[in-house]
């Protein structure tokens, strides 16, 4: 089996991985200023997708600009997942060098999709695939990839936790090879019911105390996960931008879910904002959470939101993911203050951060990778994929981070 790194390596972002050079494997998409695309557009026979995040799905577009029209395997909420993020990239940087594909592309995945669930096989240019759930976000997989002579497991992102929207992974299959990601290899995450318990308490303290909290959260999955606590907590909260619409569509997916009548309850429980008659400016004044995007404070909702509750130090924002370095949600943090929509403003408000991270941290991987023992390991999907992939030959596995572009033979 030939494997070539298209993204992905060295790199959380853009991940692309092209098997025997006929089926291809996640098509994502970098965000940075500008954002960047795998390194190379091919032309597969077949596209397999493990979830629907940027990183792995935000170039598919692209690859029906030309003649090529690929079949693209995924599970139902990836497919929907893509096409709710191919529009906001539209939408942000349409008719663009930003934007690799165009609004006619969007449409015609609609020609190509063929869905499937966990646990059943289906053919895609030649390999025999399978899905298995990976526990990282609604519709997220491992994805196993037989040619015939080698089995392939790419793992995508992953969990070995519970988290309130999704359960953790728990399929182990067979395999020869393990591409394997490792965004948090370095990192020891502190138990999710403490990181919850505290983050509610802190909550519950400044709406006590009559403040607002602004809860900066990615659309997809930390949204839900965060509507999930709140309405276990019976804290009245607010929920606005693309999260709205994301939890929309995992309500018509309830399978995809842990629980359907959880999400369904924190549904009711929490009010959708629409931003009509100022509605926004209102609800700043309110003993409240306001769940919105983004998570880092790039653009969404949220640049209404701060500025209108930063100067009270009552007020509280709480991050709940990863900021990434140059961001104003990093800025933040480490400052107090932050670029927020083209202005450089302090924040008197209090400023938190909480781990609700949807990835495995380094024990995890290690429990994970712990199944497939005399496997070949491939690590990527990380900052730091040569490091861990040192520590896991360390340890007699047979592990290398192959770099971006490259062809490797397994
Ligand atoms: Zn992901």
């Amino acid at each position: 089996m030939e494997l070539r790194l298209l993204g992905g390596a060295e790199e959380v972002g853009r991940s692309a991985l092209l098997v025997n050079d006929s089926l291809l494997l996640d098509f994502g998409m970098l965000t940075d200023n500008p954002p960047q695309f795998p390194v190379e557009t091919p032309s597969p026979d077949a596209v397999v997708v493990s979830h629907g995040h940027l990183d792995h799905v935000g170039t598919i577009p692209a690859l029906l600009s030309g003649r090529n029209r690929p079949p693209i395997h995924w599970t139902p909420p990836t497919a929907a997942l893509a096409r709710t993020l191919a529009r906001d990239t539209l939408k942000l940087h349409g008719g663009t060098l930003q934007c690799p594909f165009t609004e006619n592309d969007v449409k015609r995945i609609g020609e190509v999709s063929e869905t499937h669930g966990y646990r059943e096989s289906f053919t895609a240019a030649g390999h025999e695939v399978t899905f298995y759930d990976a526990g990282h976000i609604p519709g997220s997989t491992h994805v196993l990839v037989d040619d015939g002579d080698t089995r392939l497991l790419y793992t995508g992102d992953f969990h070995t936790d519970d988290q309130r929207l999704v359960g953790r992974t728990t399929a182990r299959p067979d395999a020869d090879v393990v591409v394997c990601e490792s965004t948090y290899a370095d990192v020891s995450h502190d138990d999710r019911q403490d990181v919850e318990e505290r983050f509610v308490e802190s909550v519950e303290r400044t709406l006590w105390e009559g403040g607002t909290v602004v809860v900066p959260a990615f659309a997809i999955g930390r949204t839900q996960e965060l509507m999930l606590v709140c309405a276990a907590h019976d804290i009245p909260c607010y929920v606005d931008g693309m999260g709205i619409e994301v939890t929309k569509m995992l309500k018509r997916n309830p399978e995809f879910v842990r629980d359907a009548d959880a999400l369904r309850a924190a549904t009711s429980h929490a009010r959708f904002v629409t931003g009509r008659d100022g509605q926004r400016s209102r609800i700043t004044d309110q003993r409240a959470a306001i769940i919105t995007t983004s998570g880092m404070l790039s653009g969404g909702p949220a640049m209404t939101y701060i500025p209108q509750i930063r100067a009270n130090p009552t007020n509280k924002i709480t991050m709940t993911g990863y900021q990434v370095e140059g961001t104003p949600g990093r800025d933040l943090l480490e400052t107090g203050r932050a670029d927020i929509g083209g202005r450089v403003m302090p924040v008197s408000a209090q400023v938190e951060q909480y781990d609700f991270s949807a990835h495995a941290d380094g024990s995890g991987i290690r429990d994970f990778l712990d199944a497939y023992a005399g496997a070949t390991v491939l690590v990527n999907h990380g900052d730091r994929c040569t490091w861990f992939a040192e520590q896991l030959r360390a340890d007699g596995i047979e592990a290398s981070a192959p770099a971006i572009g490259a062809t490797v033979t397994v």
